[in-house]
This record gives structure tokens, sequence and C-alpha cells, in this order.
């Protein structure tokens, strides 16, 4: 029979900006418990000291996590409450903690979760975007072939997609969406959220590009990129609509331009457009 502890690892979101979004129940729990496990010394104090929380702090970051997890797996199981915070947000998602709460599950040590902020979640709840099927990817990878090769194999995922990103990169990030998933494809950068200068912006990744190039602070701080999922539109879903744009374009237009601009207006994918006009042009009819 495997043994069971009274020890609990307290899993609690802290706020992404505004320190009013914090819960009632996490605060009482950073009060309550004998000691938090927290990422930086320094951050943490600083949201205790808002809240006048006076407790014991360790430290465990990416660095020591293996052994440190160890040591608070000790004194859970000698019947300790510990708390697990990170510098902002949930615990574990892209932040430490997860090593943690495997050894726990492994010694019979219960975990409770707290819900709270999470800024993937926050931006996606305010992004526009179909959203009951999403697929969370973390940080864009570093590498630019990396972070290619990824984006690549994205190209056709149907649920919505989210990215964190920093102001480093969210230029060369953006460009390769283009490149490798489509110009066209609806985008949403939730920036700063909660905080003074949020900013939550969507439109088609080539229009995103230019406005982010337009004015250096739309891309300071932090952010959040939602991608819209792939949708592959068949001829038959070419609404009325759609095709009166198109035709009417065309009548002025070159074909590459009125199918570029159609796909546009009505923020749909370029390529059923093309197969359909190019099937009309054989048939001689454009
Ligand atoms: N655990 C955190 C959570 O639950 O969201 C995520 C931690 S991860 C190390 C930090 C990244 O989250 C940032 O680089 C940014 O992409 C995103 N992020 C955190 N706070 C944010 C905010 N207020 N607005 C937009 N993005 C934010």
């Amino acid at each position: 029979m495997n043994e069971f502890y009274i020890g609990i690892l307290y899993i609690v979101p802290t706020p992404i900006g505004n320190l009013s979004d914090i819960t009632y129940r996490a605060l009482e729990i950073l009060k309550d418990v004998h000691m938090i496990a927290v990422e930086n010394i320094r951050h943490t104090n600083i949201l205790l000291q808002h809240f006048n929380i006076k407790n014991h702090l360790i430290l465990m970051n990416k660095d020591n996590e293996k052994k440190q997890s160890d040591n608070l797996i000790e004194e859970l199981k000698k019947g300790k409450k510990i708390a697990l915070v990170c510098n902002a947000g949930t615990p574990i998602i892209n932040d430490p903690g997860n090593i943690l709460i495997k050894k726990c599950h492994i010694s019979n040590i219960k975990v409770i979760p707290l819900p709270g902020p999470c800024a993937a979640i926050t931006a996606l709840s305010a992004s526009g975007i179909i959203n009951n099927r999403f697929c969370y990817e973390g940080f864009l990878p570093s590498k630019k072939k990396i972070r290619c090769d990824l984006l690549s194999s994205l190209k056709e995922e149907t649920r919505t997609i989210i990215f964190y990103e920093t102001k480093y990169r969210i230029l060369e990030s953006i460009k390769d969406i283009i490149e490798q998933i489509d110009e066209n494809r609806h985008i949403v950068i939730a920036r700063e959220i909660t905080k003074k200068w949020e900013s939550i912006y969507g439109a088609q990744a080539s229009l995103i590009l230019q406005w982010l190039k337009a004015d250096k602070y739309r891309y300071k701080g932090e952010m959040v990129i939602i991608i819209d999922g792939f949708k592959k539109l068949k001829k038959d879903n070419l609404s009325k609509k759609i095709l009166d744009t198109f035709l009417t374009l065309r009548k002025f237009l070159s074909l590459k331009t009125s199918v570029l601009i159609t796909s546009q207006i009505h923020n749909i994918n370029k390529n059923a457009l093309y197969e359909y006009a190019i099937k009309k042009k054989s048939d001689k009819i454009l």
C-alpha cells in the first residue's frame, strides 16, 4: 500500500500586471502555508509586501528545480503546506514547477491548483478568434530554422494557435509567420495585458507587420500572439458576396490582384478563390 501524506502543494497563480487580479483564496493560501516556493525572491517579495503578507520564501527556479524539489518533497512528507508561485501568471505555464509536481504525484502528495491569471488564456479571451479549440505552443523558438520548421508544421493547424513572444523577436517572428503560414492569416497581438499600455490589435499577418514597424512602442513589453486556425475554404463555400467582390474587381484588375484584394476584404484563404478563378479561366469565363 502506498503511503499518503498530509502535506499539500498549492499551485498559486499571481497577477500578470495588475495586482488587483490576485484572488482572495490566493492571498489566504499565501498567508497560511508554511513556505512559498518562488521563481525570484525579490519579485515575489514585492507582491507579498503589497498585500502585507510575511512568509518564508524558498527559491526554486529552472536552474535548481531538480535539487530544490527534493528538499520541498521532504518538507511536504513532514506534513508541511507549500505554495508554488512564479513571477507572474500561472506556475508551470512556461515557468518552473513541473518537476516538483511530478514528484508530488509519485510520492502521493496532494497537489491543489488554484485558478487565476494566465497571459495565454487572457489574451485568447479578447482575441475575437474562435477559441473553443486552441493549441498553446509556448515561446516561438529563438533559432530561425527551428522557428520556421515549427511554423511550417502548423500551416494547416485548424485550431487557434497561441504563442508567447518577446519584443526582441516579434518582427522576425511575424515575418516568418507570413512566409511559413500565410500573409493573409488573421493574427492578434495582445500586449501588456492588464497593464498601463495594454493593447490588443488584430489584422492579417502582412498588415500586422506594417503596423508594428510603424511605431516601435507597438512592440514594447510582454506579448502574446494568437493565430487564427487554418480554414479550408471549399469552392462551394465561396459565398455570393465573395464572388461578387471578386468579379467586380476582376473587371479592372489582374487575376492575382483581384484574388488578393478579395481574400483580404473577406478574410478568407486565397487558395480556394485561386482554384475557382483558374477553373473559370480555363472555362474561358474570366
Ligand atoms: N506563467 C505565465 C502565464 O501564466 O502566462 C507565463 C510566463 S512566460 C515566462 C512570460 C511570457 O508570458 C511573456 O514573455 C509574454 O509572452 C507572456 N506574458 C506575461 N505577462 C503578459 C502580459 N501582461 N501581457 C502579455 N503577455 C504577457
